[in-house]
């Protein structure tokens, strides 16, 4: 191996797992069992548990290489790009010390919708599309009817967005630009 001080540090994607919790019988938690690699988002009971503790915590990581587990306070608020973090400041693990930097798959819990709707401008019909971040349909459609009128605007179809990228730009059914 070469030298690692002058390599750039690796870039790691730690997918949203769940993870297996050990729990007595009113539900509190016992102990969890990390993913390597891998994040968990921590459900509303067990962050009121810790709130209750005085512990902020929203989320758990685990490092890659020993699972030694992070923890993610409830105000961390990274930019996001596509649901998932940018890039975040490098993780140096306290147990093993391997270091990376890190993104947070699936960070954004909403789903990405695309809206396309029509508008008639000069006598010409216009198709449009919007993206925008929602929990379920028809919060995407208040979304939607929040920022237009239905007057001056006709809403073909909001659905959400299966894969980011296009396969096809003439493929209406999957509705991605
Ligand atoms: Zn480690």
């Amino acid at each position: 191996m070469t030298s690692a001080a002058t390599q750039s540090v690796e870039l790691v994607e730690f997918p949203c797992e769940e993870w297996v919790a050990m729990r007595t019988p009113e539900g509190e938690l016992v102990s969890i069992n990390p993913v390597a690699g891998t994040w968990t988002l921590l459900g509303g009971e067990d962050r009121q548990r810790f709130h209750a503790k005085g512990l902020n915590i929203k989320a758990m990581f685990a490092c890659p290489r020993c699972k030694q587990i992070g923890l993610i306070p409830e105000g961390f608020n990274p930019p996001v790009e596509l649901g998932d973090t940018k890039e975040l400041p490098e993780l140096h693990c306290r147990q093993c010390k391997f270091g990376c930097r890190v993104i947070l798959k699936e960070w954004d819990k909403r789903k990405l919708y695309c809206a396309v709707y029509e508008t008639f401008e000069n006598n010409e019909l216009k198709t449009h599309k919007q993206y925008l971040h929602a929990l379920n349909d028809p919060e995407a459609k208040k979304y939607f009817w929040a920022q237009h009128t239905p007057f001056r605007v006709r809403l073909v179809a909001i659905a959400p967005v299966i894969g980011f990228f296009a396969k096809s730009e003439k493929d209406d059914r999957n509705l991605v630009v």
